[in-house]
């Protein structure tokens, strides 16, 4: 069965100033989209054309992986974001940042930096041990750390085309306030 493209959990203009309604035209419209075209019409006739999303990251190289990771990664990306929701991590997530971290602030900086510093395009990620404990990985290009065996729990999107409409080269200026809009519910829940 072929993906489908999902559709944006929120209104276009849901997150304005901070991600910019034209942005998310161009990042969902246009580049998650691709990814799910692409990917639908490169399993066709494979022995991915009826496994599900996680199997065929974990499983596939080339161009099937680099667009079934996008299509998941931008659907955890996208799923994360609300304005109106929890403002910092709670339950059982915010006692692991606690212990892993130091400090939510702590945990922020890391975060942040890890995000700033990776080159060229890529994906920065709050990730979840085997043994429950967080870590901060970056990945380059599509690449996700499901393959590696952690389960995400947040993420940050730095190729340009997520930040340059509102930031241009700006990358630092959207990562401080990608943490405006972040649905800490959501994101809580994944742990
Ligand atoms: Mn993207």
């Amino acid at each position: 069965m072929a993906f489908e493209l999902p559709e944006l959990p929120y209104a276009y203009d849901a997150l304005e100033p901070i991600i910019s309604k034209k942005t998310l035209e161009f990042h969902h419209d246009k580049h998650h989209a691709a990814y799910v075209n692409n990917l639908n019409n490169l399993i066709k006739g494979t022995e991915f054309e009826n496994a599900d999303i996680i199997d065929i990251i974990t499983k596939s190289e080339g161009g099937i992986f680099n667009n079934a990771a996008q299509v998941w990664n931008h659907t955890f990306y996208f799923d994360q974001f609300g304005k109106d929701s929890a403002k910092e991590p709670k339950g059982p997530l915010a006692d692991a940042i606690n212990a892993s971290f130091g400090s939510f602030d702590e945990f922020k900086e890391k975060f942040s930096a890890a995000a700033k510093t990776l080159f060229g395009s890529g994906w920065a990620w709050l990730v979840k041990k085997n043994n429950g404990s967080l870590d901060i990985v970056q990945t380059s290009n599509a690449a996700n750390p499901l393959a590696e065996g952690f389960i995400p729990i947040l993420t940050c999107d730095v190729w340009e085309h997520a930040y340059y409409l509102d930031y241009q080269n700006k990358r630092p200026d959207y990562i401080v306030n990608f943490w405006d809009i972040i649905n800490w519910d959501i994101v809580s829940g994944r742990y």
